[in-house]
């Protein structure tokens, strides 16, 4: 049987260079204009049905039709979340060379899961995750670290590393301690590892939204007495609600006295450590078992890369080690490091490239200055609405959030309207395209938050922001 070229799935030199050309043509297009680009799309499940319609296609269709239908109605339906108005969620600040890095490990198709089948991957990504773990102060021989999917992936590895070093094999009087303002994807990992309700305890925060540290120790307490085991405490470092961190050096206290593991999520917040106070803000992380950061946030890296950076690296080989007999020919000896014995995946896409290529090219000094920028951004934010009559501040920028409602002084709403006033304004805006600026709850009261880590936005950006918010209330 021979297989004609369509049927090998290739292409000729020609074709794959005027298709090449044609894609990063339309990348850096996008990097070009992405400013005067909506940063919102809002299409139905109706226009998106009646957008790809087809069935599976079993004739081929010319390659440029295609690739001209996604660039023209695929890539446009999206938001643009490196946007200057992007402002919700935690935004994306890209940045091409890592978008070009991304490309190079899908165009090379790089496998990043053992040493033996990619050894200068399987480096980088040592080199890299040494890079994170000397600026939070772990140890680098004794520390380790994982590229993940993400900041979700990235928990889910921690936990099951906590469950696996404090309790072996039976969890079954484990318990595991977080605060109401943890991330969801925290709980979402503890679910899925098997926990039951009974062994999560969701501590409250008090009102600037840090665990509540008394709280936390009467539950361990508590616990204890009923013959239960208290085995890991998720800590945040930057809430995704309002940039919160926890009182990192005592909880790292609590956590040596009880021999609980300590986890600090750092997934968004992690980044400050870039930054003069937001290192500052950050003492204690140095103190963690663990730490998630997640590289595709204030890292300004594409989609997608988290990590998680351990004190010891044995912790992950000890859970996570599996020896199939179909891997024993590249096992290798132990300094040549297979992150398929460090984590969950066995096949992985070579992430830390597009990390350390955008590092090592703009200079960690450009990632000090953009951060640094972000967190006086939101400073200078919070600056406009204290001198404001119309705006109220719900919590104060921290490390480059800020919540915030439309409350004008003399006009004596009640907490009803002003919910209501909020949420119609966040509904407008999106409505708009103009910028993306949702809502959150704090207190029971609906806010609007931004989280501006974007080192493209300006003050101007956020002040017409605001400007469009108060036309909207005015309506
Ligand atoms: C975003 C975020 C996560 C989840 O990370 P993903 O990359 O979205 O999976 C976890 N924790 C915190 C604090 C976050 O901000």
């Amino acid at each position: 049987m021979i297989l004609t070229k369509t049927e090998k799935l290739e292409l000729t030199k020609e074709e794959m260079l005027d298709y090449g050309y044609k894609v990063v043509d339309s990348i850096v297009a996008h990097f070009d204009t992405q400013n005067e680009k909506f940063p919102v799309a809002t299409a139905s499940r109706k226009e998106m049905d009646s957008l790809f319609k087809d069935e599976v296609p079993e004739k081929p269709t010319d390659a440029n039709e295609v690739l001209d239908f996604v660039l023209q109605k695929v890539m446009t339906q999206s938001n643009v979340v490196s946007h200057p108005k992007s402002y919700s969620f935690v935004p994306g600040p890209s940045n091409f060379i890592s978008a070009m890095g991304d490309s190079l490990a899908s165009g090379f198709n790089i496998f990043s899961g053992g040493w033996a089948a990619s050894p200068a991957a399987a480096q980088m990504e040592i080199v890299a995750t040494n890079w994170l773990l000397k600026l939070y102060g772990f140890p680098i021989k004794r520390g380790g670290g994982i590229f993940t999917s993400g900041g979700s992936m990235a928990n889910f590895t921690a936990v099951a590393t906590a469950r696996k070093v404090k309790c072996g094999d039976d969890f079954s009087k484990a318990v595991i301690y977080l605060s109401d303002q943890a991330h969801s994807s925290n709980i979402k990992a503890i679910r899925v590892l098997g926990f039951s309700k009974e062994q999560i305890r969701i501590i409250p925060t008090d009102s600037e939204f840090k665990i509540g540290i008394n709280k936390l120790k009467n539950a361990i307490a508590k616990d204890k007495l009923e013959g239960l085991q208290p085995f890991c405490f998720i800590a945040s470092a930057g809430t995704t609600n309002t940039g919160t961190v926890d009182p990192l050096n005592e909880l790292a206290a609590i956590c040596k006295k009880e021999k609980i593991w300590f986890h600090i999520d750092a997934a968004y917040g992690g980044a400050a450590i870039l930054a003069k106070n937001g290192k500052q803000l950050l003492k204690g992380i140095e103190k963690a078992d663990s730490i998630t950061v997640d590289p595709h946030k204030w890292f300004f890296q594409p989609y997608e890369i988290g990590c998680l950076l351990v004190r010891n690296h044995k912790s992950l080989s000890g859970t996570f080690t599996e020896k199939p007999e179909y891997l024993r020919d590249i096992e290798g000896n132990e300094s040549e490091i297979n992150f398929y014995d460090h984590g969950i995946e066995l096949t992985r896409r070579f992430r830390a490239l597009k990390f350390y290529m955008s590092i090592k090219t703009f200079g960690l000094k450009a990632f000090r200055k953009a951060i640094t920028y972000n967190i006086k951004l939101a400073e200078e934010t919070e600056e406009y609405f204290r001198k404001s009559d119309k705006w109220e501040v719900v919590s104060p920028a921290t490390l480059a959030i800020i919540n915030f409602r439309y409350n004008p002084i003399g006009k004596n709403l009640n907490e009803k309207q002003l919910d209501k006033i909020n949420q119609l304004i966040s509904e407008k805006v999106v409505l708009s395209r103009k910028a993306l600026l949702v809502t959150t709850i704090l207190n029971k009261q609906v806010v609007l938050r931004m989280c501006l880590i974007n080192p493209r936005t300006t003050m101007e950006d956020v002040k017409s922001t605001l400007q469009l918010c108060e036309q909207f209330a005015q309506e």
